[in-house]
């Protein structure tokens, strides 16, 4: 579902675990990375508590280097709080069955109906 990053060299190694809605977002942090140290790579990309979780590594960079990229990949992270997992677009923070989640209206009301 979420392949389309496959071909950025950041998302090379990992399997994006979460949804194709912040696609926008992984795109948008590959490149800013990639800008700071072309050699950092993601090492793990996953949805925990409704929002977007990137762990990486990048042993080639300064302490600058890891520093910016740290905020960057932080304030992409935070970005995740206002797109729907989903389709990407605005969304919010809700829980699902217990679940924390951010999503859009309609996909909220589409998997709310199935949770109760
Ligand atoms: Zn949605």
């Amino acid at each position: 579902m979420s392949g389309d990053l496959s071909d950025l060299p950041f998302f090379s190694r990992v399997h994006i675990e979460c949804g194709p809605g912040w696609n926008d977002i992984l795109r948008h942090l590959a490149a800013v990375v990639e800008s700071i140290d072309a050699t950092a790579r993601a090492t793990l990309v996953k949805e925990k508590l409704g929002l977007l979780r990137v762990y990486w590594e990048a042993p080639n960079a300064t302490d600058e280097q890891l520093r910016t990229i740290g905020l960057v990949v932080a304030n992409h992270e935070r970005m995740s709080a206002t797109a729907c997992e989903k389709c990407g677009k605005p969304g919010e923070s809700r829980t699902i069955g217990g679940r924390m989640v951010t999503m859009c209206d309609d996909h909220y009301a589409e998997l709310s109906s199935f949770s109760g």
